[in-house]
């Protein structure tokens, strides 16, 4: 199902060889729940499964629910719903490391049983002065030697609730002179009276990440736990722990790290990205802007344009900048095979066909797809609607769209002429008045005439207005596409554009929300949740100019 040739896939196949994990393989997906997916937790959860997939083995979904004042329950529920939409699924293996408060503390206390972890009194400020700098040693705390004994009577009374936030820790005791900084005597316990959203206030000390996670992919017998290069310096300690706790080498689990993804013009911080929906820069988590998951697939970026830009990408072991291109190539490329073609007007200029009939509606057959085939019918009255861009009074040669005395197609109908240019009197144009050449549709006597220009239009008579919401990036970034660093001064004021009376032909009108167009000469579209039976809301998916494919050759 997935192709998986990467360094990742490559060490699994290493230790497979060597006799290792004999169960299968087992990995997991761990977010946080303190935010939406964005578009580089796909690229993790598209690892994970797809490893797990490809090796027949399984993946879990945790949720590293360690540090509740950030956390919440909507978290956790959109982050199911995106995985689901992105096309995985754990099965019945949903699980949360608050799950395993109970074990962790157990954990920690064998730790301390075997010497190996201490209660430190110092403050924060104090750990982090006697920590030492990359060149010079740390202090040992006054308390590193404090006796077994008393170390379990005081993490048990930090259990107890005996102590102020802050007043005490637990720490592993390793070597405050480490090279690694993550060794020297990192903290794996802190007090803090905070209601967590599923254990409520049974626990007032909760585990650091740094100890929780290795544990965690223990506990749930997973093989690899694939995460990101900015914890290659934590593996020592994730071996050190699970060393210290007598795991079995041949099928604890063995953590590889990989490049996260960066993607020009993208925000992929949950912090800023957070900000962002705060301050009340985006209409939500969802906005059609946000790289989150969710306000993608509003957008109507669709699960299989992301699964290929995943897969395209591939896994490397250094980071590197993605242009965004090349996602939107994917989105384009997927779009390009399956949405359903049709007409609609953004800016619309009327004209008056004088040879037609008032009252007459002629019903043309449209195709669909280039492709697919299927087809719809498209009314044709006298008054029509085209693209006011497609009309210029004083054109340049190489204009191939209409000029006054000029002919037009009408895509899937006529050609038409324009004989006059009608104006207000301040000069605008408000109408144009053409004739058709009734000969020149489809099957017609003069259906051949070569005409250098076909035009979109719509009838003024079943035309269906819509919205249509137009996306730019949200930040201005330099031309390779960095992000600044004051991002909330680099926003984009034209980020979103609103078209409020635009037109379409009257074949969507049964559409509820998610459905994707194209709209022929203008792009992609998808319908809007704000879409009502009253009112229809598109999104604009994409443009349909790809700069990727071309870069590509
Ligand atoms: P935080 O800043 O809160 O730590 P995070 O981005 O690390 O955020 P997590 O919820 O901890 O968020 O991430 C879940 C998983 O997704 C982790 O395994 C993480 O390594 C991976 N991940 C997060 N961001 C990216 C990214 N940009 N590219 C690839 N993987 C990512
Ligand atoms: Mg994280």
């Amino acid at each position: 199902m997935y192709l998986m040739v990467n360094f990742v896939q490559q060490e699994i196949e290493n230790d497979l060889k060597e006799g290792k994990y004999s169960d299968g393989i087992h990995t997991r997906f761990p977010p946080e729940p303190n935010g939406y997916l964005h578009i580089g937790h796909a690229k993790s959860v598209c690892l994970n499964f797809g490893l797990a997939a490809h090796n027949n083995g399984l993946c879990n979904l945790r949720f590293d629910d360690t540090n509740p004042t950030k956390e919440d329950t909507e978290y956790v529920d959109s982050i199911q719903e995106d995985i689901k939409w992105l096309g995985f699924d754990w099965d019945d293996r949903k699980f949360f490391a608050s799950d395993y408060f109970g074990k962790l503390y157990d954990y920690a206390v064998e730790l301390i049983k075997r010497g190996l972890a201490y209660v430190d009194d110092s403050s924060a400020d104090e750990i982090r002065e006697m920590r030492g700098t990359l060149t010079e040693p740390g202090k040992e705390s006054p308390c590193r030697n404090r006796s077994i004994e008393e170390n379990l009577n005081l993490f048990e009374r930090m259990k107890a609730g005996e102590f102020e936030d802050g007043a005490k820790v637990l720490r592993a005791k390793i070597d405050m002179a480490s090279p690694n900084m993550n060794m020297r005597d990192p903290v794996i316990y802190r007090i803090t009276r905070t209601h967590h959203h599923r254990t409520g206030d049974d626990w007032l000390i909760y585990p650091m990440y740094d100890f929780a996670h290795p544990l965690s992919d223990a506990i749930e017998k997973i093989t690899h736990s694939v995460c990101t290069l900015e914890f290659e310096d934590h593996r020592p300690f994730y071996d050190w722990l699970l060393d210290s706790l007598d795991f079995d080498k041949n099928s604890r689990p063995r953590q590889i790290e990989f490049a996260r993804l960066d993607l020009t013009n993208t925000i992929t911080s949950k912090r800023k990205l957070r900000q962002l929906v705060e301050e009340k820069h985006v209409r939500g988590w969802d906005d059609p802007r946000m790289p989150t998951l969710s306000g993608m697939r509003r957008r109507g970026f669709t699960p299989a344009a992301i699964r290929n830009f995943c897969a395209e990408i591939g896994v490397a072991k250094s980071n590197s900048l993605v242009d965004i291109a090349m996602l939107e190539h994917c989105v384009r490329e997927d779009l390009n095979e399956n949405a359903d073609r049709i007409m609609a007007v953004l800016n619309p200029l009327k004209v008056v066909l004088t040879n037609v009939d008032a009252g007459k509606v002629e019903w043309l057959t449209a195709e669909n797809h280039p492709t697919k085939g299927g087809s719809r019918f498209v009314p044709f009255t006298r008054e029509i609607f085209i693209e006011r861009d497609d009309f210029m009074e004083d054109a340049p040669k190489k204009f191939f769209r209409l000029k006054p005395g000029g002919e037009v197609r009408l895509k899937h109908a006529y050609i038409i002429k324009c004989e006059e240019v009608i104006k207000d009197d301040s000069g605008n144009i408000t109408e144009l008045h053409c004739t058709i050449d009734p000969t020149s549709k489809s099957g017609g006597e003069t259906a051949g005439r070569k005409i250098k220009g076909t035009v979109h239009w719509v009838s003024a008579d079943y035309a269906l207005k819509a919205e249509v919401r137009l996306y730019d990036y949200l930040l201005t970034t330099d031309e390779k596409g960095n992000l600044p660093e004051d991002f909330i001064g680099a926003l984009n004021p034209d980020s979103l554009i609103v078209i409020e009376n635009a037109l379409v032909e009257p074949s969507v009108k049964l559409t509820g929300a998610g459905v994707h167009f194209q709209f022929l000469r203008l792009g992609y579209f998808v319908t809007d949740y704000d879409t009502t039976p009253e009112k229809l809301v598109f999104n604009r998916v994409a443009g349909l100019k790809d700069s990727w494919a071309k870069v590509k050759g």
